[in-house]
């Protein structure tokens, strides 16, 4: 069962102007339902296959957030419900959304995903991959750049993984000043999951990911 009182809680330890996406991945759809119930707008999923079929079945008005990896050739699956995709972490990936969308006459709401861990595993973009895409940017017309994804080293230093949202976000006022300073949609920094997503939010989060706090523990295999 899930439970309200953990959303409730969860929405007061946010501050205003922090979103909540609920990440529902792995979850059932009448779990989503039940917490699309409690008034929750904005569900996230990292596999293509499973938004795809979850865009079909689920309400309508849901904004849909994709979030994990994302392979070119599954961009078709996702492409005409997604309401924004955090996670594109290459150069090759944004320029095949953009063919896909020019295809399909849209515009995609885009977050780069940039590599702010110590982590072996975590996928982005450094520093120097993401200037080099911002300084061609005309190129990608049909790509809304809404701002930059990240996430932080699993780990329980908490000044550590403050520091990498610092340094997100440090990362985010010096291109949005560089690139997009007057563009208003860049404005969006998502970062922040059940572990962490107090300090992202002090240090200047836009959008929180919460899966586990909401729906509980997902199976370790599976995650
Ligand atoms: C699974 C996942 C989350 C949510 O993780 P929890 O720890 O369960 O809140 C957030 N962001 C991404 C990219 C994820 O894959």
């Amino acid at each position: 069962m899930i439970l309200k009182e953990n959303i409730d809680s969860i929405r007061k330890n946010l501050p205003p102007g922090v979103k909540l996406v609920a990440v529902s991945k792995f979850k059932p759809i009448e779990e989503i339902m039940e917490v699309y119930k409690f008034g929750i707008k904005d569900f996230g999923e990292n596999r293509p296959q499973e938004l795809s079929k979850k865009m079909n079945e689920l309400p309508e008005e849901i904004n849909w957030h994709f979030i994990g990896h994302l392979q070119t050739n599954k961009i078709k699956m996702i492409i005409d419900r997604v309401y924004l995709i955090h996670s594109v972490d290459s150069q090759k990936l944004l320029a095949e959304i953009n063919k896909e969308a020019i295809k399909r006459d849209l515009r995609v709401n885009c977050l780069l995903q940039i590599y702010i861990a110590s982590e072996e595993t975590k996928q982005g973009l450094s520093e120097a991959e993401l200037i080099e895409i911002l300084d061609m940017k005309s190129v990608y017309p049909n790509i809304n750049f809404k701002g930059l994804m990240g996430m932080a080293s699993f780990t329980d230093n908490q000044d550590k993984v403050r520091g990498e949202f610092k340094y997100l976000r440090g990362l985010f006022n010096s291109v949005k000043q560089s690139y997009f300073a007057d563009d208003s949609m860049f404005s969006e920094i998502s970062m922040g999951m059940s572990g962490d997503y107090q300090i992202a939010a002090g240090e200047g989060s836009t959008f929180v990911r919460i899966g586990s706090l909401i729906f509980g523990e997902r199976e370790a295999t599976i995650q």
